[in-house]
């Protein structure tokens, strides 16, 4: 009887419930355990504290648990109802599995735990459970920690979008500064995301009056929600953003001057677009013999490098100068694509100028992104699944508190 003694530590099972049997199937590679209540066991009710109750019926149940080694474990028992004065006749819960499921906690903290590293189908294939079925786990338990999410002290958030497939079918997502943290994903990236956000974080004790500064890019959606659902928030252009819009504008220049000059301006794309410090010897040589050179896309560089020193400025008086100054050379560079981005940076002055005092990117909103593209690309769910995404977007990045196999 040793062993029964052993399973029902191992288990942790208490009274009434012990082990009546165990069953080892070496053929199929599976163990049985069948587990039980001691007669005349009582049991209290699910629902309220009422005093316990001796039982009313018995169903059987199975459940899937770890496996013992390479054996597929199931554990096996008559789950009793019993009949409270107050709510009537309830079953009544077992302390190794939550109700409903057909999985042991320890086996679904298992699936959790894999869910972060891994695809769910090949976990699937794995385990040897079916998808949907791994799906309905990791729903519960992400729904169910987001239910516990107390964001009363977040004041800093990051607004981002990523695309699901290349250049369309956007969602956004809202990342605490400080924790770096995804706290929302919405399907879109409409005007009305902030509104969702918005009351997502008011479901979850936060208070957007609270929210003293946001990081976005310059799309007017978010600008525009922004200003009507955080009242409070100041805004900060993420440098890295205009940065890459400014990239942009060299790179059409040099497209356009490329038809010119297609000898000198072959293959030299990434020169331009590349941070300096980011150049191998080779490739600094060559942006030197061009930059001597009177070209127009030499131009455009120049002036993405004086727009790059307007992130070291630590006083808005004087980064605010200094933008003035860089404004009237790129708008009067006659470089097309270069003054129209100028314009538009010129509409968004304060929000750019913000970041002398904020010093706020979404640096950290990429690092997540990173992780979440990485996550979802491998695992490719289809195009319907917004579900799918937003469950394995918390799972990954969410920091949630999530059950453990210590548990
Ligand atoms: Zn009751």
């Amino acid at each position: 009887m040793q062993d029964k003694k052993l399973l029902e530590l191992a288990l942790g099972l208490l009274s009434p419930w012990t082990v009546k049997d165990v069953k080892l199937d070496l053929e199929n590679k599976k163990l049985d355990i069948f587990i039980d209540f001691e007669k005349g066991g009582r049991f209290s009710c699910p629902t309220c504290p009422g005093a316990s109750r001796p039982v009313y019926d018995t169903k059987e149940r199975t459940w899937r648990h770890l496996d013992f080694f390479q054996y597929e474990t199931l554990l096996h028992a008559r789950v009793p109802r019993m009949e409270c004065p107050t709510c009537g006749v309830k079953t009544v819960h077992v302390p190794w599995a939550r109700p409903g499921s057909g999985f042991t906690l320890l086996f679904e903290a298992l699936v959790l735990h894999l869910a972060e590293q891994m695809p769910v189908l090949p976990l699937s294939r794995e385990l040897r459970v079916h998808p949907d079925s791994i799906w309905r786990i990791l729903m519960h338990y992400v729904e169910q920690a987001r239910q516990n999410l107390d964001l009363s002290k977040v004041v800093a958030i990051g607004i981002d979008e990523c695309s699901k497939q290349k250049g369309h079918q956007y969602i956004t997502t809202f990342c605490d500064l400080e924790r770096s943290r995804v706290l929302y994903v919405a399907e879109h990236r409409h005007a009305e995301v902030l509104q969702e956000f918005a009351q997502d974080f008011k479901d979850h004790k936060g208070n957007v009056e609270q929210i003293q500064q946001v990081c976005c890019d310059m799309w007017p959606a978010y600008i525009s929600g922004i200003h009507e659902h955080l009242p409070n928030a100041a805004i900060t252009f993420d440098r890295y953003h205009v940065m890459s819009m400014m990239n942009r504008a060299i790179d059409e220049v040099r497209r356009s001057e490329t038809k010119e000059q297609p000898e000198l301006l072959k293959r030299s794309r990434y020169l331009w677009l590349k941070n300096p410090e980011n150049l191998s010897g080779t490739q600094t040589a060559r942006i030197t013999d061009l930059k001597s050179l009177d070209l127009k896309t030499s131009r455009a560089y120049h002036i993405k490098l004086a727009l790059q020193r307007l992130w070291s400025f630590r006083y808005p008086k004087v980064a605010e100068r200094y933008l003035k100054k860089w404004y009237y050379w790129a708008t009067h560079s006659r470089l097309e694509p270069v003054v129209a981005f100028a314009k538009t940076l010129k509409k968004h002055w304060d929000g750019v100028l913000n970041y002398t005092r904020s010093r706020i990117t979404n640096g950290i909103v990429e690092g997540i992104n990173s992780k979440i593209k990485t996550a979802l690309i491998k695992r490719a769910y289809g195009f319907k699944s917004f579900q799918y995404y937003r469950t394995i977007i918390y799972l990954v990045a969410g920091k949630l508190d999530l059950p453990t196999q210590s548990c």
